[in-house]
């Protein structure tokens, strides 16, 4: 998974990136940005060490690698040294998969993250390109993160239950604990509503839930999400968005899902056929 910032693959991929650790696959992070910008009273110094701490957590937490290319927060450009960093690191870990942001976003690290990937794709089997470190003979499947940008509009190829580690997935959240306890909570004005308690904030951070009992949620349900800024409905948002998905992939089990993680496939990535989803997307 390639991000732009420390937290950005947990957020829009860590649920299957839990799925496939428990599957027995290798998972790396990287965060192409060192998480020097996000907060409101940290000086770059100091946030970035305090998120390199958080990430840790994760890894610790979850078995899944991470990495950071130490780019200084907002300050991303797809350039051509930054491509071929890109190349050469894409060549030396040498994945199957690859997930990352789409073009279109609001943040210009985000976009130029995407660029970065897209301009790499095909550079990756080009020899004579970064000479230094050997060629992939084929371009990974590349998959977009899910996000709510309409032009275009996100298309969900493959929609992914997360109900099985969305403990989980929270308890990896709780780790970035400047970012899901201060800084966002600062940038929407919520600062003073996160409890001290760390039981009670993470509390908070799920808060409001998504209800048990069957209550079947529509897009309109989705409001409560966009209005607290955190919240379950954050997780539950592909399950209710694309539950056609769901229920073509899974049956009658994708009626119930609650949570999940919806990706689109890259045109720049190797295609993704019948054959490979089984192999990528085992779950
Ligand atoms: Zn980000």
């Amino acid at each position: 998974m390639i991000g732009a910032h420390p937290d950005d693959n947990d957020f829009r991929s860590g649920g299957i990136a839990l799925k496939y650790i428990q599957a027995g696959h290798n998972v790396r992070f990287l965060s192409v940005c060192e998480g020097c910008g996000g907060h409101h009273e940290m000086s770059p110094e100091k946030i970035r060490e305090r998120r390199k701490g958080e990430f840790k957590a994760v890894s610790e937490l979850t078995g899944i690698e991470y990495d950071s290319m130490n780019i200084p927060d907002c300050e991303v450009i797809a350039d051509l040294e930054t491509r071929k960093k890109m190349v050469r690191y894409i060549r030396e870990y040498n994945p199957d998969i690859i997930f990352t942001h789409r073009n279109n976003d609001y943040h210009a690290d985000h976009r130029n993250v995407a660029l970065l990937v897209q301009d790499a794709s095909y550079l990756l089997i080009v020899p004579n390109f970064c000479p230094e470190v050997c060629a992939l003979k084929e371009t990974p499947v590349i998959m977009y993160f899910y996000d709510g940008f309409k032009n275009p509009v996100f298309q969900a190829d493959i929609v992914i239950p997360t109900d099985d580690v969305i403990d989980k997935k929270y308890e990896m959240f709780d780790c970035h604990v400047s970012q899901v306890y201060e800084w966002l909570p600062f940038t929407n004005g919520v600062l003073d509503q996160v409890p001290t308690d760390p039981k009670e904030r993470l509390e908070w951070l799920r808060s409001p839930k998504v209800p048990r009992d069957g209550t079947f949620l529509k897009e309109e349900d989705l409001k409560i999400f966009i209005a607290s800024n955190n919240s379950e409905y954050r997780e539950a948002t592909s399950a209710i968005k694309y539950r056609d998905k769901l229920i073509e992939r899974y049956g009658a089990a994708g009626k119930t899902t609650l949570f999940a993680e919806a990706f689109q496939i890259s045109e720049y990535g190797k295609p993704l056929t019948e054959e490979n989803i089984k192999l990528l997307f085992p779950f």
